[in-house]
């Protein structure tokens, strides 16, 4: 085993240096690396090595981070996996908390998609909307935070028994702490047809992928103007925004309505669920919704098959043996996939039968590897799957890892599962659902929110946005918990 020499980490050991941790045994083995790492070091270290002397030795490993004789396998203390809400948000505290050097981030993609803003940026009906599809991403390299290390590769594997993870390009990563926030899969391909449809056919869109919600308004754009069907889809859950599936439709009707093409026009809310929204505060408003606009929701109806050549779509009607399905005519059809955990949490030790990071509800903490936390979609604690959740749960795992780092058990505020859904129900007006673990509302301001609100829509579509790049993925944002009991004079939840 070898120190690291490139210039981050030698300036990384500098810094340490220069807080007085190492002793004199550490600085003789820096003084015996090859002349072109002294002269790096000391150009980097500069005075730092002169202020050693009376230092006191402590456990290399813990000081830096370094490589083994193998130069593809590295260490940290955290590494955090997936660079989306939770992890970067995660990154964000845990490089704040070790320092530079100590925490790496494993993330495949270039970009980083605000994914609870794909709605507003592609649909603008009645030029509601001011946004673009690029106001809802910006290069990854400025979501993780600076002073972590980003490898930008996918995760093959964790073998939690050795605190190793190995990417899909072999690379190692041996670590101390593991924070797993990998979100989703969209499983588009247990859908027969979908993909293709989504490649070839204008009508079929998606604002569930990064790769196919540019489609969604084209499609809304090349709707007949003659009238015609348009269908949404809600698959099997857990799925993450549970909401999306149906305010997209929502959009889509004040879209027509304000085109003047509503007339002669069908608009169905096919859903697997045999509810329109899984809170009955939410759910009874919803409905309300439906019916004022003329909508028809199809309950227990699961897309199972998109055949674009004949422009139909399939769905099993949930529930009956054997299975029985129907097949309807679209000219629009909006698919939210079913999805799953990645392929490579599924299966492994860290994982609960479902494929879901195996942690306590309350603590995020895994429920066998007390050095392994998980954070978001990806965890198998049974909210609702938002980055509003994310946020409240970065707050208690920011809490549990500091006991766990004390040695000690998580203790003090438990996650009660808050999350948050706003609910767009026409431009210029949104009902913002918040509820807990239990689908109890949880609801932050001291008004109905059960009500359609123009407030609650400048909220969703002007200051969500801001929130979410500037707090939530810089770990600063742990929901409206505080707000909540200050509005509520210290009275609610
Ligand atoms: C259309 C839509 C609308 C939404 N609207 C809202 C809303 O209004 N309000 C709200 O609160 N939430 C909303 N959400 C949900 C919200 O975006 C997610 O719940 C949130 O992003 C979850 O955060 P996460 O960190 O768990 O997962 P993500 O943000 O999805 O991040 C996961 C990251 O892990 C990476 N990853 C995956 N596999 C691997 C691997 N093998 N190795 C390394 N990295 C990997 C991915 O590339 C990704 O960057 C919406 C979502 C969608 C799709």
């Amino acid at each position: 085993m070898y120190m690291r020499t490139d210039p981050q980490s030698l300036a990384v050991s500098a810094e340490l240096l220069a807080s007085g941790l190492f002793g004199k045994a550490v600085e003789r083995y820096f003084f015996k690396l090859s002349l072109k790492s002294k002269i790096a070091m000391q150009s980097l270290g500069g005075i730092a090595l002169r202020t050693v002397r009376s230092s006191q030795a402590i456990y290399l490993r813990s000081a830096v981070c370094y490589y083994s004789s193998s130069s593809d396998k590295s260490s940290y203390k955290c590494v955090v996996l997936g660079g989306g809400a939770g992890g970067c948000a995660m990154a964000s505290k845990m490089a704040r908390k070790f320092g530079a050097g100590h925490v790496a981030v494993v993330e495949p993609k270039d970009d980083s998609v605000s994914k609870n803003s794909l709605l507003p940026a592609d649909v603008h009906p009645g030029g509601l909307w001011h946004k673009t599809i690029a106001d809802s991403r910006q290069p990854m390299g400025k979501s993780i935070p600076k002073n972590a290390k980003w490898i930008k590769d996918s995760v093959a594997s964790v073998d939690p028994d050795n605190n190793l993870v190995t990417t899909s390009a072999g690379l190692q990563l041996e670590y101390e702490m593991l924070i797993v926030a990998v979100g989703l899969q969209l499983d588009f391909s247990k859908i027969k047809g979908s993909i293709e449809a989504l490649q070839k056919d204008p009508r079929v869109c998606s604002n569930y992928s990064p790769d196919y919600v540019h489609k969604t308004y084209q499609a809304f754009k090349a709707f007949p103007k003659s009238g015609g069907t348009a269908i949404f889809t809600m698959p099997v859950m857990p799925i993450k925004c549970p909401g999306a599936p149906q305010k997209i439709m929502y959009l889509f009707d004040d879209y027509l309505r304000t085109n003047d093409k509503r007339e002669g026009s069908k608009i169905l809310y096919n859903t697997n669920l045999p509810v329109i929204f899984g809170v009955k505060k939410y759910a009874n408003a919803l409905l309300e919704v439906v019916e004022e606009r003329g909508l028809t929701v199809n309950f227990q109806h699961n897309l199972v098959e998109v055949d674009h050549t004949k422009g139909e779509a399939t769905f099993a009607k949930v529930g009956l043996d054997p299975v029985e399905t129907v097949t309807m005519s679209y000219d629009l059809l909006h698919i939210a996939p079913p999805m799953s955990a990645p392929d490579f949490l599924k299966g492994s030790p860290l994982a609960n039968e479902a494929g879901y990071v195996d942690v306590s509800k309350e603590h995020l903490q895994h429920n066998k590897y007390e050095n392994v936390f998980a954070i978001g979609d990806c965890s198998s604690a049974p909210t609702s799957k938002t980055a509003a959740a994310v946020a409240a749960e970065s707050g208690i795992l920011s809490n549990t890892i500091d006991a766990y780092l004390k040695g000690q058990k998580p203790s003090g505020l438990e996650y009660d599962g808050y999350t948050s859904c706003p609910l767009i129900t026409k431009g210029g007006k949104t009902i913002l659902a918040e509820f807990d673990y239990n689908a109890q509302p949880l609801e932050t301001f001291p008004i109905n929110q059960g009500k359609e609100r123009r407030t609650m829509w400048h909220l969703k579509k002007d200051f969500m946005p801001f929130l979410y790049w500037n707090m939530l993925i810089r770990g600063h944002w742990h929901g409206p918990r505080i707000f909540r009991k200050l509005l509520h004079l210290g009275m609610g939840k």
